[in-house]
């Protein structure tokens, strides 16, 4: 079948590499792609939240699988926009409707929501314009650190952690009544500080079964031992040492299910992705975040880890069939390292040379942001490139990133060296 990816980081590019080995899988698009995904696919350039352009594009090529990147054009309703065009009705969404991806779209109803079906998460309250002064007296209640959490999507930036209570009040006067994120931040949720150590849990369903995918922790901050500006992610690795088999059964029972269930009892049309952001508190696990798609760079070292063919497994999803699956796992540990631009999360040039790439051994190289100018590869982002390696530990697969990562070469690339280093 031809099969589209929407998008254009080390996601997709991860996504693309998997689909190319399917038997399943004729023609490969990827929308607008990067330089990595034109070696394995078919760039096609256009906007993923234009609907139309990808239904045209859906239809041209006859593609009977389209799986949504980013979470955008889900929040923005790319799955309902095909389930209701009798043309598109036939094509496998692999993303979740409008409702379902409201668990990202609005920490609100993601809130509501694990209330609701009793899915343990830090405790929290949310306010408007209008009750900005009870949120101030609520902060009142709280102690150090206070989380302040926009409602709405804002690209990862829409969360302050502050140390003093009067900057917290001011930031929430800031956010509702000064538009400080737009839209996004009309209301906020302010919630109890959880301390621990964070990892990842990706689950596929239907919407009625479920099977969980290898668990990852990504490390999002530009300096080593996570200090300095949060970024997309700096680097992955799968499976978590800590989530052993006793903590995972808890984030089954306590967590998965009831996500799913929760999904069922409320109809929700819900094929694709749930990434659970999760938090461990001495042996405990609570809800960070739900988000409604992979992770950048979790992708990076969850599907390599994937043995099965994927293609068939989401033909099962689509289906509603996921309890017929059987997933093939590695049981190597799989790392990743980002090389990003001199200057990322804030300004950095683009249009660098990339040397090197032929230099990589027994890794994988994902391209995130480049593009390929006059027959030259160059970057073309903050993230540039994700190194992934297996190895019988994440140590090991970590030592072998590394290592490429010295092979390659552009002007003021920058990685972090320390990946790991609060699980020794
Ligand atoms: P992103 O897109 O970067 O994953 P987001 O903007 O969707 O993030 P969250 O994941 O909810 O927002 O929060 C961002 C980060 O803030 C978390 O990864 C975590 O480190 C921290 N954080 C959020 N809520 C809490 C909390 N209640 N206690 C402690 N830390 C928190």
């Amino acid at each position: 079948m031809n099969i589209l990816i929407l998008g254009s980081g080390g996601r997709e590019h991860t996504f693309a590499h998997k689909f190319s080995q399917s038997k399943h899988c004729s023609k490969l698009f990827v929308a607008p792609g990067n330089a990595g995904t034109a070696k394995i696919a078919t760039n096609v350039s256009l906007n993923v939240n234009d609907f139309g352009a990808v239904r045209d594009l859906v239809l041209r090529e006859s593609i009977e699988m389209v799986i949504v990147g980013p979470e955008d054009p889900l929040v923005a309703g790319i799955q309902n926009f095909f389930a209701e065009d009798e043309r598109l009705k036939e094509v496998a969404v692999i993303g979740p409707s409008m409702r379902g991806a409201l668990l990202e779209g609005s920490k609100e109803r993601a809130k509501e929501f694990m209330a609701l079906y009793n899915i343990p998460t830090a405790a929290y309250e949310s306010f408007t314009k209008e009750s900005l002064d009870a949120g101030k007296a609520f902060l009142e209640t709280l102690r150090a650190p206070y989380v302040l959490k926009a409602d709405g999507l804002a690209a990862g930036k829409g969360v302050l952690i502050l140390q003093d209570l009067e900057e917290a009040k001011k930031e929430l006067e800031n956010m509702l009544t000064h538009d400080k994120f737009g839209k996004a931040g009309a209301t906020v949720v302010i919630e109890e500080f959880l301390d621990g150590i964070e990892l990842s849990v990706f689950v596929l369903t239907d919407g009625k079964n479920y099977i969980t995918l290898p668990t990852a922790k990504d490390y999002k901050r530009i300096g080593e031992g996570d200090t300095g500006l949060n970024t997309g992610g700096m680097g992955a690795i799968s499976p978590v040492p800590f989530a052993d088999e006793t903590f995972m059964s808890k984030v089954e029972s306590r967590i998965i299910k009831p996500t799913v269930e929760g999904l069922n009892k409320e109809n929700i049309d819900y094929k694709g992705f749930v990434f659970i952001g999760l938090i461990k508190v001495g042996d405990e696990p609570f809800v960070i975040e739900y988000n409604v798609r992979m992770g950048d760079p979790e992708t990076e070292v969850v599907l390599p880890r994937i043995e099965s063919d994927l293609v068939e497994v989401f033909q099962k999803l689509s289906a509603g069939k996921l309890d017929e699956v059987e997933l093939k796992i590695s049981d190597k540990a799989a790392a990743t390292v980002m090389l990003v631009s001199g200057g990322y999360p804030e300004a950095y040039e683009k249009g660098k040379e990339i040397s090197g790439l032929e230099k990589v051994a027994d890794s994988l190289v994902f391209h995130a942001g480049t593009a390929e100018k006059d027959g030259k590869i160059v970057t073309n982002g903050g993230r540039v490139l994700a190194i992934t390696s297996f190895g019988d530990t994440y140590k090991q697969a970590l030592k072998k990133s590394y290592q490429n990562a010295e092979n390659l070469h552009f002007d003021k690339m920058y990685f972090r060296k320390d990946l790991g280093f609060d699980l020794a």
